[in-house]
């Protein structure tokens, strides 16, 4: 994932003020990781629009805090992001790649990252498939979806099968495809991606619709489980 190839976005910065340089770039700073777990609303501090600063309180035709602009009036309202990823297999093993980036550089991880806007679910797990893992892969059914509560995200996972080849994307260090024996599963990067490789095994490769799960622990990463 950029996030799993996931990052907290890290709400903090990406509002931190009106210089767009400051918005963090694609990749290691979009991935999962940690994440407030108050009111990811409260967070911008600038309008984005005019670079005026905000204010955070409850519209007269709301019933929660939202951002407001002091000088446009603009309402910035802040929603859970989508990540997509795939567990792609191939001949009964399971791709999976070595984070260059972080967090959890070094740590295993099924291919994920943020939906991008203009693409549909499949599309963006085949998408990050391709970028992290240089694979080309036919999607298959959804399978798992885990909503992470205080990161604001849902990551929704796909089956899938490889094409063609695969190699190492810029977001990764290694990639390798593992049999169901030997998944690194005391080196995965993130909690989200062990639970689908987990229910993707417990399937057996049918289709058994989508296993729902709920992540409450502000950090995303295996790295702090208690
Ligand atoms: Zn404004």
């Amino acid at each position: 994932m950029k996030i799993l190839c996931l990052s907290v976005v890290h709400y903090a910065d990406f509002h931190a003020g009106p210089d767009r340089e400051r918005r963090p770039e694609r990749g290691a700073d979009r991935l999962p990781g940690t994440a407030p777990t108050r009111d990811l609303a409260s967070t911008m501090k600038y309008c984005p629009d005019c670079g005026g600063k905000v204010s955070h309180r409850i519209p007269a035709d709301d019933n929660r805090e939202r951002a407001i602009c002091d000088d446009c009036g603009t309402v910035h309202y802040q929603n859970p992001l989508i990540v997509v990823g795939c567990v792609a297999e191939s001949d009964g093993k399971i791709l999976l790649c070595k984070r260059s980036i972080e967090p959890r550089y070094g740590y295993w991880t099924v291919p994920a990252g943020f939906m991008e806007l203009g693409e549909t679910l499949a599309a963006g797990a085949a998408r990050e498939t391709l970028e992290e893992a240089l694979a080309p892969v036919e999607i298959g059914h959804q399978f798992a979806s885990v909503d992470v509560v205080d990161a604001g995200q849902v990551h929704i996972f796909f089956t899938g099968r490889l094409t063609g080849g695969y190699g190492v994307g810029e977001e990764s260090l290694d990639t390798r495809l593992f049999s169901e024996d030997e998944i690194p599963w005391d080196d995965l990067a993130f909690r989200s991606g062990r639970y689908a490789l987990q229910v993707y095994f417990e399937d057996r490769g049918k289709n058994n619709g989508v296993h729902f799960h709920e992540l409450r622990s502000k950090d995303l990463t295996l790295k702090n489980e208690d």
